[in-house]
């Protein structure tokens, strides 16, 4: 039987091989999707750990919910940081599809000048999944922008259901599976928590 010692050998030998083909430098495209939670938290703890690096980032939230969120509270007024919340405020209980529609472009205007700017380090577009879902935004100008962003940008996307040609353009896609959710035990949304 191998010693403890001679099987860690072989996977550090394993891990240094694939370090040692991993050398190029370059932004990504990162989707976190899935009905789990954990989604939009995960993209603005990655940003967070940016902004540690000295990296400028911006946000833009396609949907905003009915309350400021903690996030928004703690990074808004952060030198590094630009924040945008798509000014009608899609919510789900807009009846109004028209001002919806004319909100998203808006937002995605911010974005495609954004993905122009190699000043920006990382971009956040949280909950843009639904822009698609709803057809308030074409994916196909997305993909041409993100295509032909700054080289060293890297940009994170969440939302639950991702649009297949999105997924191609992707670097990085986690899926996070919904397992179980207090929610669903009785316990209410909390800040700190959910928001
Ligand atoms: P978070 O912002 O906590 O990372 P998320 O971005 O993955 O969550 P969203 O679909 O954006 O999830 O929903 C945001 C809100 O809905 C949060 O308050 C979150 O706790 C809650 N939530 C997420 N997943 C579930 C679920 N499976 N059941 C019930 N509530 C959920
Ligand atoms: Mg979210």
């Amino acid at each position: 039987m191998k010693t403890h010692q001679e099987r860690m050998a072989r996977k550090k030998a394993v891990v240094d091989e694939k370090i040692a083909k991993a050398t190029e430098e370059r932004g990504v495209v990162i989707l976190l999707k899935g009905n789990g939670k954990g989604k939009s938290s995960s993209a603005f703890g990655t940003m967070a750990r940016s902004v540690g690096h000295g990296k400028r980032c911006a946000v833009i939230q396609f949907i905003k919910g009915r309350t400021e969120t903690g996030e928004y509270k703690l990074f808004k007024d952060h030198p590094q940081i630009d924040w945008h919340v798509m000014g009608h405020g899609f919510t789900w209980e807009t009846q109004d599809k028209e001002k919806d529609i004319e909100a998203a472009q808006k937002a995605w205007q911010i974005a495609e000048k954004l993905l122009q700017d190699a000043s920006y380090d990382l971009l956040v577009f949280d909950e843009m999944s639904y822009m698609f879902k709803y057809h308030y935004l074409d994916v196909a100008p997305v993909i041409e922008a993100l295509k032909n962003r700054p080289k060293d940008q890297s940009v994170m996307i969440t939302g639950r259901a991702m649009p297949e040609a999105l997924e191609e353009a992707a670097d990085t896609i986690s899926s996070i599976r919904d397992e179980r959710h207090a929610f669903r035990l009785g316990v209410k949304a909390q800040a700190g928590i959910e928001f």
